[in-house]
């Protein structure tokens, strides 16, 4: 763990630590993020082992120029061109169609991915400097306050990851305005820094999401990727009869080892570790949803560190529990 000073020499050791998929907790306008290379789904579950989530939630891109975020979205429209050059640097976050090159784990499956550009100027050297996008939700432990200074991230994470720069107090302590740009009209998913009414000057239409319940609004998009082929948890145990479906049309999720008899079988991990599991886990769910199968069969995995994460999310997507047997998936009612 490296305390650095927020001059040029600090600056260029964050950005070496970030471009080899180490985490260091930076200065924003807001609060303090914790950054990781945000192409490396690796280093991004890191950030999510050592913030302890219990679930997985999309994470803020962070770039220092909007050409940086064109390299992200799929494609950029006129809105979010003006939208840019109006707040950009600002508590401002842009939410769009990803490219490919955005990890799954980033987006926490999700087709979009969210960007802005921080007003800091520690933050602005440091993305320039390691000349690759960070991503970067608060420098906080699950269910712990957003750290506005150094110190609060030193006493939460201190010993977890590897550098922090030490700029002392952030100047807003609130965090960035969410706008999807994917809604037509564009919607608020979460208020900030950045007023509605100033939004409003560019976009009269906005619409800000009620705060609590699944919103009723046909075209919101899902929160949650959810797989549209049927996903079941593996259970132990002998087939108590009920609905069947055949192996062989199936597909199998696994932790490490592959199991024999289904069409398609992904490995989470060779090696048995959850942060590789995790950094690899939307995106082999999304390679088996996309192959054409009857069911998923996912066999659960070690509920601790981001097993939880995992699970929380599988239990969420899945329509039960199933038993196997030589031939069949026996789904448990
Ligand atoms: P934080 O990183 O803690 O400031 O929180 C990130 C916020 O951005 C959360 O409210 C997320 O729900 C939101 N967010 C991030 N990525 C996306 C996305 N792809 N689509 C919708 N909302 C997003
Ligand atoms: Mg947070």
């Amino acid at each position: 763990m490296e305390v650095l000073a927020p001059d040029a020499q600090g600056i260029a050791r964050a950005a070496r630590i970030l471009r080899e998929g180490g985490l260091v907790a930076f200065p924003t306008e807001t609060v303090y993020g914790l950054g990781a290379h945000a192409l490396s789904a690796e280093a991004v579950a890191r950030v999510f082992a050592v913030k302890n989530r219990p679930r997985f939630d999309p994470v803020i891109v962070h770039v220092a120029a909007s050409q940086e975020a064109e390299g992200l979205w799929q494609e950029v429209p006129e809105l979010a061109r003006r939208l840019m050059a109006r707040f950009w640097p600002g508590p401002l976050t842009l939410v769009l169609p990803k490219r490919p090159v955005v990890p799954d784990l980033v987006t926490a499956g999700l087709p979009t991915v969210a960007v802005r550009m921080p007003a800091h100027p520690v933050a602005l050297a440091l993305i320039r400097e390691a000349g690759v996008p960070i991503a970067a939700p608060s420098a906080n432990r699950f269910g712990r306050l957003s750290p506005t200074h150094h110190e609060a991230v030193l006493e939460q994470l201190g010993d977890a990851i590897d550098a922090v720069l030490a700029a002392g107090p952030t100047p807003v302590g609130i965090e960035s305005t969410v706008v999807s740009l994917v809604e037509d009209p564009p919607r608020v998913l979460r208020p900030g820094g950045t007023p509605i009414e100033a939004l409003r000057e560019l976009i009269p239409e906005l619409r800000v999401e009620p705060p609590t319940g699944p919103s009723a609004s046909p075209g919101t998009l899902p929160r949650h990727y959810r797989p549209a082929t049927p996903l079941f948890l593996w259970e132990p145990g002998p087939p108590a009869g009920g609905e069947a479906l055949e192996r062989r049309r199936c597909g199998f999720l696994a932790f490490q080892r592959p199991w024999e008899g289904f069409a398609q079988v992904e490995v989470l991990s060779p090696r048995g570790d959850l942060v590789e599991a995790a950094a690899r886990f939307f995106a082999l769910l999304r390679k088996l949803d996309q192959a054409g199968l009857s069911a998923i069969v996912v066999e659960p995995v070690p509920e601790e560190g981001l097993g939880l994460a995992i699970m929380d999310r599988l239990r969420r997507a899945s329509s039960g529990r199933a038993r196997l047997d030589e031939t069949h998936i026996w789904i448990v009612r």
